[in-house]
């Protein structure tokens, strides 16, 4: 009885997020699409794919349906073969293909190269590393109630401190004291121990503001704020709380206008967060 020939194609898909990437002692083909793709959880109106995965076929369709989806697959494709055709035959080629989560994106372009290597007669052994991983998608019903995320989103009023691509940082609706900063993760996540990288990214931009301070402060997040912590949302954020009497604004190094980009209708108001009941 002949034993099929092992695969000579191995298509690994993984999330960044997770700092825990497929490795191999040999070359391997990367793919990131990561920041291109449609994610079902960057749009409320694809919110019940969210919990789905990308060998689900609504989310599947969803992501291929993006403009960029039919180029990467053919093109990542032919590389592929290219690889396959000067690798000795013994080698499998490997193609790790990674989206932020491993669960929607990565998974569905991976199974897609998997047919179109298939449909060419070339069997692909096509394994997703991070289905498994514990859910922590942003979830846009969360996003329409969480004061932060409509902050984030330009929808709520806020002083704005300074804008990153992954975060932001703004002034508390009732500071503790001169000085008093709260840096915010744009993406949603409850709690500091929900998405490590998340916390750890966040963190890296509250000590780069930190660093330009011109007094002692304090640097802290939690795990579960006290229900009775009703002026704050559970959307993770580093407080920056400056050390015995500060001067005000002394942690306001500029007024971040020119790296706002993805921030609107943030009002540099003195009144802060305006009305915290609508929006925290
Ligand atoms: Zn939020």
């Amino acid at each position: 009885m002949l034993t099929p020939p092992s695969p000579r194609v191995v298509i690994t898909s993984y999330g960044a997020r997770w700092n825990d990437p497929p490795r191999h002692p040999a070359a391997t083909l990367l793919l990131d699409v990561s920041d291109r793709l449609w994610d079902p959880a960057a749009f409320a109106e694809t919110g019940d794919l969210v919990p789905l995965t990308g060998l689900d076929a609504a989310v599947r369709d969803h992501v291929l349906g993006s403009p960029e989806a039919a180029r990467i697959v053919e093109e990542t494709g032919h590389d592929v073969l290219a690889l396959l055709a000067a690798r000795v035959p013994e080698l499998p080629v490997h193609l790790h293909v990674h989206c932020w989560y491993g669960r929607h994106r990565a998974v569905a372009v991976s199974e897609a190269v998997g047919d179109w290597l298939a449909a060419r007669d070339v069997p692909a052994d096509v394994r997703h590393r991070h289905l498994a991983r514990p859910f922590i998608h942003r979830d846009p019903s969360v996003s329409e109630t969480c004061g932060f995320c409509l902050i984030v989103a330009g929808r709520a009023p806020a002083t704005l401190v300074r804008a990153w691509d992954d975060a932001v940082a703004v002034e508390p609706p009732q500071p503790a004291t001169a000085g008093h900063v709260l840096v915010i993760p744009r993406r949603h996540v409850a709690n500091a121990t929900d998405d490590p990288v998340i916390t750890a990214a966040t963190m890296g931009r509250a000590a780069e503001l930190a660093a330009e301070a011109q007094h002692g402060l304090s640097l802290s997040t939690s795990q579960d704020a006290p229900a009775t912590h009703t002026t704050t949302p559970r959307h993770l954020h580093i407080a920056l709380i400056p050390h015995g009497t500060a001067r005000a604004g002394t942690t306001r190094v500029h007024d971040g206008t020119s790296n706002m980009a993805g921030v609107t209708g943030v009002e540099p108001a003195a009144s802060g967060f305006g009305d915290r009941r609508s929006g925290l």
